[in-house]
């Protein structure tokens, strides 16, 4: 008997066309027509398709991954094998890395989308969403985690980046690598990343905000006291080098820390942040000594990612706040 898998569109490139040469790509395209384009699939796999919108994936917002995250798990419960994901590139670290902290499914959970629309010679789209729904019913991949499957390779979302504005090889996972690859449609899995408990979001509430603030050369933390001001309910830092600022963004974070939680998270996009080695002012040192909370290998928009679902849910007291980046940022 074929597999159940179930495809969950929600629009990004792979689902893009455009009205004329100039007027430029917008979605367009349904689930229904992206499994139409593949006929592989229906000889893999029973397909049950659902639109849940069609937008490029800046639009997208923490209240879709919420909704998608819970048809998932209604999905799982009514006999799905796996379930594919399909979106824009931009955010599918965030997607995903958010779907693999609020579901601790069996059934894998699989994000894809394309780098080049189905206009354009040498579309990745096909590829990838065969190469999702291979690897959606494989049973290798079940309890793994949310992946993100792309050009022929398998990451954990956990580890996941995009890395290059339009090369279809774009994502990377960074120090860990890819958890697995495709090859002439067999799934291989080398690796088993560990699995951590899921968060359960209690509270989900769209005034809950968090901000993510990147700091450069000269930066006198203006920024810092205006996001605090404006009713942010969280911060995130990407600091220089191993977590660093100046001794004005220093102040302003000290400032920023009696009143919400903040993360310090590097700006260099790979490492952990420093606890243990600097300690002028603004230094790693002296910003965790005045309350910042490490990031640890977290980027910032994972960190951002994490901090907003934490605030979702009944793990939000600092002491809390610091455990759970303690234990992700490390993992
Ligand atoms: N460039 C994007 C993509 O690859 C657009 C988006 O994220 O929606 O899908």
């Amino acid at each position: 008997m074929k597999p159940v898998v179930d495809i969950i569109s929600l629009g990004g490139t792979i689902a893009m066309k455009g009205k004329n040469a100039t007027s430029g790509v917008v979605p367009t395209l349904t689930a229904d027509d992206l499994v139409e384009a593949v006929p592989q699939l229906n000889e893999i796999a029973v397909i049950r398709t659902h639109s849940h919108c069609n937008v490029p994936s800046a639009h997208l917002t923490f209240e879709d991954i919420v909704t998608v995250a819970a048809e998932i798990r209604r999905l799982a419960a009514d006999g799905s094998a796996g379930v594919v994901i399909t979106q824009g590139t931009d955010t599918i670290e965030e997607t995903a890395y958010a779907l693999d902290l609020l579901l601790e499914l069996d059934i894998p959970v699989v994000v894809t989308g394309a780098m080049r629309n189905p206009t354009r010679p040498g579309a990745d789209g096909p590829a990838n969403l065969l190469s999702a729904v291979l690897v959606a019913c494989h049973l290798n991949a079940r309890s793994l985690g949310s992946l993100v499957v792309f050009n022929d390779e398998v990451h954990a979302a956990r580890f996941v980046r995009k890395t290059h504005t339009s090369n279809p090889s774009t994502f990377s996972s960074g120090p860990a690598g890819p958890i697995g690859w495709l090859a002439e449609d067999r799934v291989r899995i080398v690796l088993k990343p560990d699995r951590l408990p899921a968060i359960e979001p209690v509270n989900f509430d769209k005034a809950i905000k968090v901000a993510i603030i990147k700091l450069g050369i000269g930066d006198d933390g203006t920024l810092i006291d205006a996001a605090v001001a404006t009713g942010f309910r969280g911060l995130v830092i990407e600091g220089l080098g191993g977590g660093h600022t100046s001794v004005s963004a220093a102040n302003a974070l000290e400032r920023a820390c009696a009143k919400l939680p903040v993360i310090l998270a590097s700006r260099t996009g790979a490492g952990e942040t420093l606890t243990c080695t600097y300690g002028f002012p603004g230094s790693e040192i002296d910003l965790l000594s005045k309350g910042l909370i490490a990031a640890g290998r977290l980027d910032g928009c994972s960190a951002r990612v994490l901090l907003t679902l934490l605030l979702y849910s009944e793990n939000s007291s600092i002491e809390q706040l610091h455990n759970e980046f303690l234990v992700r940022g490390t993992h």
